[in-house]
């Protein structure tokens, strides 16, 4: 029965049908290796890595995965789809590290988190990813919201909603009477509905179990208010809101489930802490001291700007008195318009930047002005879209994302002119394509 299998020992017919068999395999591997692929013909491809722009270039693509990178406009082999883009800038997938997708500004806004149900959230949320892929971003990173983001990210995953790949936090873990403690300000038999509290944390223990509840219900990272925010119903947007310690807790323990930990600051003391206790990132960053700055730098945490949330809350401040409560108001008008100088000054002293817009806080699908509000303040454009690129990725910690390479997954953009030239052009997206699938073609 074990006796090896020897062409010699069979008969002349039984021969024939196995050479058959064998060719027809051979046929069929050969037809695997050199599938069906797609070729892009690109009049510009930016290289985010080196930072330079390549004149005619063709990107190869096979199934979700850049098969390879020529120069020139390669012929494709009979079978092969050429989608052609000589007139247009490609680039890979951009990547905003800070989108809100479960929600979008609007003067009433603070009684839709009371009269919203999680289906009302997250049909909602189904219209702004898709606002976000169409706009050119294939991969975000959600800093929080309900948790319906974590089911958003699935039915995206399983190709039964349109929207970017998503790494989300859940919901936002913070201290009482923090930025992100939902209770702020509202009627006190409000606040004791356990649903809007079970993500406020006192002392190692809450911090511990909050984040290993996160991870249970699939976060894939964890986001923390560090000090206070704009955006909620507490005096002070930017005191310090977490020990040093329950910071350490949370990055030890969410490292400990493979989770980062992005941290909302502000103000220096809490941002400080944040970046002693191991943070990878600094969300907002508005008050920065140039010794955060050195800290930072050692400790290779990034800047996640969001310079154009701080504009976009200051505007609606000034020019509408009654979109914000008063005690948010005064609080937009202060903190809004700082962020972007402090970004110039992070950005000059050498911090690693990865492009973040807080989409949500304004209107989503504008996430590129958040490049022309960097190039104001002194980033090239080509460090701009590296920062949405190659930087986002190393931060979300997926090598598989942010540059055109052998290997690596097929998002691919392209945009009408030349953004080098004129920056706004990154709001003229004309082709997004997302693990090798095309969505948007004009
Ligand atoms: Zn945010």
């Amino acid at each position: 029965m074990f006796e090896q299998f020897n062409l010699l020992n069979l008969t002349a017919s039984t021969k024939q049908i196995v050479m058959k068999k064998m060719l027809l395999f051979a046929l069929l591997f050969y037809q695997a290796a050199n599938a069906q692929k797609t070729i892009i013909y690109c009049g510009k491809l930016i290289d985010v890595k080196n930072l330079s722009v390549q004149q005619g270039m063709s990107v190869i693509i096979q199934s979700d995965t850049v098969a390879d990178i020529q120069k020139g406009y390669v012929a494709p082999a009979s079978g092969d789809k050429v989608i052609d883009l000589k007139k247009y800038t490609v680039m890979p997938g951009l990547i905003d590290a800070h989108v809100h997708l479960e929600s979008q500004t609007s003067p009433d806004a603070m009684l839709k988190r009371l009269t919203q149900n999680p289906a009302d959230i997250a049909f909602q949320a189904a219209v702004y990813a898709k606002t976000t892929l169409m706009a050119g971003f294939t991969t975000v990173r959600d800093v929080g919201g309900s948790g319906v983001n974590i089911s958003l990210r699935n039915a995206i995953n399983k190709g039964e909603v349109i929207g970017p790949r998503i790494f989300t936090a859940g919901s936002i873990i913070s201290t009482t009477g923090g930025h992100g403690d939902p209770t702020n300000g509202l009627r006190e038999d409000l606040m004791m509905l356990p649903q809007l509290n079970e993500n406020v944390v006192n002392g190692d223990d809450e911090c511990r179990k909050a984040v290993r509840q996160h991870y249970k219900d699939g976060a894939d990272l964890i986001k923390i208010t560090a000090t206070g925010g704009v955006l909620s119903l507490e005096k002070d947007g930017a005191g310090a809101q977490f020990t040093e310690d329950e910071i350490k807790t949370i990055v030890e323990t969410a490292k400990d489930y493979g989770m980062r930990v992005a941290a909302h600051a502000h103000g220096p003391e809490g941002m400080k802490r944040a970046v002693l206790a191991g943070v990878t990132s600094i969300e907002h960053g508005t008050y920065m001291t140039p010794e955060i700055m050195e800290l930072m730098k050692e400790r290779g945490t990034y800047l996640v700007p969001t310079i154009i949330a701080g504009k976009s809350v200051a505007d609606s401040a000034a020019k509408m008195p009654g979109y914000f409560p008063p005690i948010i108001r005064a609080k937009a008008l202060q903190i809004g318009s700082v962020i972007q100088g402090t970004f110039a000054k992070a950005y000059k002293a050498g911090v690693k930047i990865a492009f973040g817009t807080d989409a949500g806080v304004y209107n989503h699908g504008k996430n590129w002005m958040e490049f022309g509000y960097m190039h104001e303040a002194g980033m090239p454009v080509l460090e701009c879209i590296k920062a949405a690129t190659v930087n986002a990725a190393d931060l979300i910690g997926d090598t598989k994302i942010g540059s055109l390479e052998k290997g690596k997954m097929a998002d691919v953009v392209a945009v009408d002119g030349d953004p080098v030239q004129d920056v706004k052009v990154m709001g003229k997206v004309v082709f997004v394509m997302k693990a090798g699938k095309v969505y948007k073609s004009e």
